[in-house]
């Protein structure tokens, strides 16, 4: 068995076994080359080989981006055997960066710690997390990379690096561009549990309010369903102590927002609207018409993060935080004129400003606005023209998640993008993580 039937058998591997896809199936490359490090040695090893050859290296997460970030036709590195705890002191937590966020998770409870915020799903790797910034929401708090205290990598040419406080500041979110990541560690926090309050309500009450939860609850979002005016929210608050014994299964089942992105209906209700578009308007109204409400509290990592069993391309785009809700009604009268059907619910998120030179949220509290569409419907024109809005509201596009933005039109919406682009030129002169995708982006 290889390392792409161990991942991603089920998303699409070619009988010749070197062919990768990503989890949404719409990337694909074909490595010349798959290593398979568990070692820091080792992995400097794989760098240091590679460049002697001229060969390009590109480690891989769970493959869970939807831009060709993680695309290579050089050496692949899969880091799923470099997945160990390497060090615990107090809250300070060092990893292999290998290791999966469900898996470091529920390590953590064992040393009674918890990642201080979660993504919606948490089965990437903490180094392909935090190389695109992934973020959940919650105005008090950051992105996963922010977690970050210290960090190693390999450099273009084998060398093992120590990041400082400054090549941290600018590289935390590096794009797989700054250095191959070893080792991380993490500021985590005491475990917590979450306790969570989902509705269906209209999406008029939403745009009032949710300024308002985001405010006061720890971590407020919401998804609005085209063509309906219902919206699903999800509004958590953080709690030292929980139940004494918590069936998971129990408690989480029947979660008002697992009926739009888990669901196996909604799944057929998807599909049905690609078959079909003219009735996408009617099952969407279906889907949301059952309404509900539900409380129930839970260890964290098990309320943020929950199973996408339905697959869809995904856009992203963070903007200043006062800016969101007429940004919102624009998309929305995208909606209605575009002649591209959108099958899917647009996600709402807010998080607080951090420092980190990529970060979509760098210098500014911003709101995420997600677009997505069902897997195999065309979504290109649709996503063109949310990002053309965004543009306007000098959004920053999420480094996973499919934009069609160059370096030369980044470079205004990223201050630092300069100073990022010295720390790469420094850490891999001669090119070696390098790809497409980072060649747009990054010039
Ligand atoms: C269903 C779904 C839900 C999602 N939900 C969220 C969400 O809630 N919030 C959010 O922000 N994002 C979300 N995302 C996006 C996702 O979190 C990011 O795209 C993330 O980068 C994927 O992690 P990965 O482990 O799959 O990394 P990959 O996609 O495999 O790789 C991403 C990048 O990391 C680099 N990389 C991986 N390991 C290393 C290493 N050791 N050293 C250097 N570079 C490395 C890769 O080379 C690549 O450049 C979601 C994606 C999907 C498909």
């Amino acid at each position: 068995m290889n390392v792409f039937d161990k991942i991603w058998h089920r998303d699409g591997i070619a009988p010749d076994g070197l062919t990768f896809t990503n989890w949404a199936g719409n990337q694909l490359s074909t490595p010349a080359e798959i290593a398979t490090p568990t070692t820091e040695a080792a992995l400097a090893q794989v760098v240091e080989r590679a460049a002697a050859t001229g060969r390009t290296v590109k480690a891989i997460g769970s493959g869970h981006s939807f831009t060709d970030i993680a695309l290579t036709n050089g050496v692949l590195v899969d880091l799923t055997g470099y997945n160990r705890i390497v060090g615990v002191d107090g809250n300070l937590v060092t990893v292999e960066s290998g290791i999966r966020l469900h898996d470091l998770a529920q390590r953590l409870a064992t040393h009674g710690l918890a990642l201080p915020n979660l993504g919606d799903i948490d089965v990437q790797s903490v180094a392909g997390a935090i190389s695109t910034g992934t973020h959940g929401t919650g105005l008090g708090f950051h992105g996963i990379a922010s977690a970050i205290v210290a960090m190693r990598v390999i450099d273009g040419h084998g060398g093992v690096v120590d990041f400082t406080a400054e090549q941290l500041r600018v590289g935390r979110v590096g794009l797989g561009a700054a250095g191959l990541i070893s080792t991380v560690t993490l500021s985590c926090v005491p475990a917590f549990w979450l306790r969570a309050n989902e509705e269906a309500m209209s999406i008029d009450r939403v745009l009032a309010e949710f300024d308002d939860w985001a405010d006061t609850f720890d971590h407020a979002e919401f998804f609005w369903m085209p063509h309906t005016s219902a919206a699903l929210t999800k509004r958590n608050t953080r709690m030292s102590t929980g139940p004494a014994t918590v069936s998971k299964t129990k408690q989480l089942r029947g979660r008002v927002t697992s009926e739009l992105t888990e669901n196996v209906a909604f799944g057929a209700m998807c599909r049905l609207g690609r078959a079909k578009p003219e009735l996408i308007p009617k099952l969407a109204n279906a889907m949301v018409s059952g309404g509900g409400s539900r409380t129930y509290t839970a260890p964290s990592w098990e309320v943020f993060a929950s199973p996408r069993r339905v697959k869809f391309v995904e856009m992203e785009y963070a903007i200043p935080r006062e800016t969101w809700k007429s940004a919102f009604s624009e998309v929305r009268e995208l909606i209605d004129v575009i002649d591209e059907p959108v099958n899917f619910p647009i996600e709402v998120r807010v998080l607080g400003s951090d420092d980190i030179a990529l970060s979509m949220a760098s210098g500014r509290d911003s709101v995420f606005i997600a677009v997505h569409n069902y897997q195999g419907m065309a979504y290109e024109r649709y996503f063109r023209g949310v990002e053309a809005i965004m543009k306007r509201y000098d959004g920053r596009p999420h480094w996973g998640k499919l934009h069609f933005r160059t370096a030369e039109d980044l470079a205004p919406v990223y201050p630092d993008l300069s100073a990022f682009q010295t720390l790469v030129q420094q850490l891999d002169p001669s090119g070696t993580f390098r790809n497409p995708y980072l060649d747009r982006v990054l010039g």
